[in-house]
């Protein structure tokens, strides 16, 4: 059976100014042998601070990533990154297709694939992000909703090693989460939806994240549900001591 190793990202979001730097230094000093031996961590700053913190990230062990990228590897789109930008600043992932983006940018489907495919491009593991809105939970949607992003969203050729992560769009940012046994139903079909679009038990490597209001008090609970490879995490990413609460979930989880 393909061993997964977990995956504990965090999305900074449009925070933090050159001081936060100093928490990427605080997670390293928490992020000892053993806990690296068990858990990936990846720190998903602002572009504005990605340069600066390379070192800081490479030192502390931990990965780095970018919050979005553009398709095109370069040219007039004022405003916007690439993911080659991103890989020369040394970052190994890349976030695409984040609720915020898709309702505040009109990113579709369509354009979020074609972000994954230029993160592929660059060398850069997407971190494609598909969820559900509250109203679609309710109207008992939640499952072919997501299952048509995975479908839309995923480069057909994507290796193993992109990563998919399910955000309840209700969720993010709002202190609520899903019961455990909706967890459990949604990264189990998520799966199969993975393997459905690329094929070749592709999707047994692919590591599937919860985010969405993912805290110290509840990340062993939710981390142990069959089928999450870790977690994205925002708010609760700002501060290395929330951020290293929530990976210490891995230090006992088997
Ligand atoms: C997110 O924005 O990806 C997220 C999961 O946010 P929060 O943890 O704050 O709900």
């Amino acid at each position: 059976m393909t061993r997964r190793c977990p995956l504990v990202a965090g999305n900074w979001k449009m925070n933090g100014l050159l001081a936060s730097l100093a928490e990427i230094a605080a997670m390293g000093g928490a992020y000892d042998s053993a806990l690296r031996a068990r858990l990936e961590l990846v720190v998903c700053p602002p572009a504005t601070l990605i340069g600066m913190a390379s070192d800081l990230a490479t030192q502390a062990s931990i990965g780095l990533g970018g919050q979005d990228c553009h398709a095109a590897p370069s040219g007039a789109h004022t405003g916007d990154i690439s993911a080659e930008m991103l890989k020369d600043l040394g970052a190994r992932y890349v976030i695409v297709g984040h609720s915020e983006r898709r309702a505040g940018h009109g990113e579709t489907d369509a354009i979020v694939q074609a972000k994954a495919s230029a993160a592929l491009r660059a060398g850069l593991a997407p971190i494609i992000c598909v969820g559900e809105t509250r109203a679609e939970r309710e109207a008992g949607d939640a499952l072919r909703v997501v299952g048509e992003q995975i479908e839309a969203s995923l480069p057909a050729d994507s290796p193993d090693t992109i990563v998919v992560a399910y955000e309840p769009v209700w969720a993010i940012g709002t202190g609520l989460t899903p019961t455990v046994a909706d967890v459990a139903q949604m990264h189990a079909f998520a799966r199969e939806r993975i393997e459905a679009r690329l094929g070749g038990g592709k999707s047994a490597g692919v590591r599937i994240l919860y985010g969405g209001s993912v805290k110290p008090a509840n990340a062993g609970e939710l981390m142990s549900v069959a089928n999450v490879d870790g977690a994205l995490v925002g708010g609760a990413s700002l501060a290395a001591k929330d951020f290293m609460a929530i990976a210490e979930a891995y230090r006992v989880i088997g």
